[in-house]
């Protein structure tokens, strides 16, 4: 999720404006009431139309009113600038209660900067501010209209009072003739208004409206669970099925956690069927899935169930236990925590550690894929230079961050999700091999959600407990596990040491393995994989062999020792010659045709699996069963 800069304004009122409600609206009333009125009168536009009704206190009726669109929404940390969809913005007197039709004197606008839009009430009581915001992403936070439904995540498309995000907030939506609603906070069929505690809690509430979408539901711990299809594809009669497996994840984690404190929860899943579309994102109280493929298709099934595990764990750790920094948030600039390698690396362990524990994956399965992450860590340039927290405090760059500035993050950075779940899995098997089986990781998040979500009072209007540190994640830590880790914080998640893998995976009787791949050379460059047949350069390793010789990003291969090259023959040609071999290679670099010589480097492919220890106790086999079931 990114960041643009804020942009000065163009007259002396506005300045006045700005900082006058800066200083004045913070410390009035909240507005007597708020309410967001959204229609979609012509869906195949992609513009929904918003209106927001404000009712102003006397003591603000001649105060300019700020309206602000977020620049990035919660759950994704790169800054994306929502104010860019936003067109006709218009402001008037007076609240015209629908459908009646009125004559509103229009009030005058200023656009104060890049994401703010400034009405002066004139002496009126009440403004009406209308606006219409282009939507065409399906997506865990863009929004989506077209003639098949209106998807929102209101981060994208609702603009808040600025000073009165923490004021209760109405909406009320028009949907087209024969299009039903439905979001984590639906109570009853047929519902279109909403009344929300604040504005934070309104964008928390991404919502599904369309004729088709189909809903199943069932209990747990006396919990409703709402499970919401809209397939674009067919789904090969797998519904049933995949609601049911939802059901046994649901059951393992609220095993974990115990029952979660709402009363209803909503997984609004859409199988987009455009091979392109693909995303989860955690709210309070429901989960926007997106799978780019159809429910029928191979391996759709499985990778929606875990995304659910995923997402579905996130109810704890991350929307309820999080980090200090997230939340309430200021949207004026992206949000920075070092917290991130729990709040989505243990996130990501748990997911996959959740679809062993539901027994929708085995054994197998489930190591096998922690070996993957280890694999696509150890190989990773950047997992020597960035640490975990360095990564968290470079989310903005990271989570699905657009750079049209060329970067050379490819080798420098690692990302939070497969290092946190491997910090994840390490402590976890640390702490219950060195205290016998006695505790563990669950303990951990158990102990830090009682401490920081549960037990701790309001920090803010928008939600319980104050939220933690990197320092009490130690804390914490440490005091469960019986021992201090502040060797271990220092060591794996401020600074960049390989993880103590062997230890901890010998505890529970399994040992890590590293061998050369099959054709061990890569010779540090990487080929760009969006294009099938083509051999284009992506990206150069620093110090290898490549860069050596001269090559470059944006480079087409064209010969190798003197034969045309193919994505086939890459490899098993660069296997052929051993370290310090000279091999002569071929680029096309724009109207260029360049040849040069790559010298053979050390081998520089790995493989990394998780093997069973052939001499493997009793007692470690117990606490692999203890950790997995
Ligand atoms: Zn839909
Ligand atoms: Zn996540």
């Amino acid at each position: 999720m990114t960041f643009q800069f804020r942009r000065g304004i163009l007259c002396v009122a506005a300045i006045v404006a700005f900082s006058l409600s800066g200083m004045v609206v913070a410390q009035t009333a909240p507005l007597k009431s708020i309410t967001y009125r959204l229609s979609m009168s012509r869906p195949n536009s992609h513009l929904f139309e918003v209106a927001i009704e404000v009712e102003l206190p006397d003591q603000l009726k001649d105060t300019p009113i700020q309206f602000q669109m977020a620049k990035w929404s919660p759950g994704r940390y790169a800054v994306f600038d929502f104010a860019k969809n936003v067109q006709e913005f218009h402001a008037a007197a007076g609240v015209c209660p629908p459908p009646g039709r009125c004559d509103q004197a229009m009030r005058p606008v200023t656009r104060v900067n890049d994401q703010t839009w400034s009405v002066a009430p004139l002496g009126s009581s009440a403004l009406t501010i209308k606006y219409k915001v282009f939507a065409n992403d399906l997506s865990g936070t863009f929004s989506q209209l077209d003639s098949r439904h209106g998807n929102y995540n209101g981060g994208t498309i609702f603009m808040y009072v600025v000073d009165h995000k923490p004021d209760p907030v109405k909406l009320v939506i028009h949907p087209p003739s024969g299009w039903k609603i439905v979001n984590g906070r639906t109570e009853r069929s047929g519902q279109t208004e909403w009344q929300f505690p604040n504005w934070d809690v309104l964008i928390d509430t991404p919502t599904e409206i369309a004729p088709d979408w189909t809903q199943e539901s069932f209990q747990v711990d006396g919990k409703k669970y709402h499970v919401v299809l809209h397939s674009f594809g067919a789904e090969g009669g797998k519904r049933n099925n995949l609601v049911r497996d939802i059901e046994k994840i649901v059951r393992a984690e609220s095993a974990m956690w115990g029952p979660p404190e709402f009363d209803e929860y909503t997984f609004l899943i859409h199988f987009a069927a455009d091979d392109r579309s693909g995303d989860g994102m955690e709210h309070l109280t429901s989960t926007q899935i997106i799978e780019p493929g159809a429910l029928a298709e191979e391996g759709v099934y499985e990778e929606t169930l875990g995304t659910v595990a995923h997402e579905f764990f996130h109810v704890w750790n991350v929307k309820r236990l999080r980090p200090l920094e997230l939340g309430p948030w200021d949207f004026t600039r992206p949000a920075n925590t070092r917290g991130l390698w729990v709040a989505e690396g243990f996130t990501n362990y748990y997911g996959h550690l959740m679809m062993r524990r539901a027994g929708i994956w085995n054994d197998t399965r489930f190591v096998a894929r922690q070996a993957e992450t280890i694999d696509r860590i150890e190989n990773a340039p950047g997992s020597r230079l960035m640490s975990a927290e360095e990564s968290s405090l470079s989310a903005p760059f990271l989570d699905d961050a657009p750079h049209s500035q060329l970067t050379n993050l490819a080798n420098t950075s690692i990302s939070y999700y497969p290092k946190g779940e491997l910090i994840g899995m390490v402590l976890d098997l640390l702490v219950r091999g060195r205290t016998k089986g006695k505790a563990s990781l669950d303990d951990i998040m158990r102990a830090m959600y009682e401490e920081f979500y549960r037990k701790s009072s309001n920090n803010s209007y928008y939600l319980r407990g104050r939220g933690y540190t990197t320092e009490d994640v130690q804390r914490v830590a440490s005091q469960v596990a019986g021992f201090d880790l502040s060797d271990f914080f220092h060591r794996y998640v401020r600074n960049t040491e390989m993880l103590p893998y062997d230890e901890a995976l010998s505890y529970v009787g399994l040992k890590l393995v590293k061998t050369k791949k099959a054709q061990p050379y890569n010779a540090g460059l990487t080929l760009d994989s969006d294009e099938e047949a083509g051999m284009r350069i992506l990206n150069i390793r620093n110090n290898s062999p490549a860069e050596d010789a001269g090559l470059d990003v944006g480079d087409e291969i064209l010969e190798l020792a003197g034969r045309k090259v193919t994505r086939q023959t890459w490899f098993p040609t660069l296997a052929r010659y051993r370290p310090g071999d000279s091999v002569p290679i071929t680029v096309k670099r724009d109207r260029k045709t360049i040849t040069t010589k790559i010298i053979m480097g050390q081998p520089d492919r790995f493989e990394y699996k998780i093997e069973s220890k052939a001499d493997a106790t009793e007692d470690q086999k117990a606490l692999r069963d203890a950790w997995l079931k």
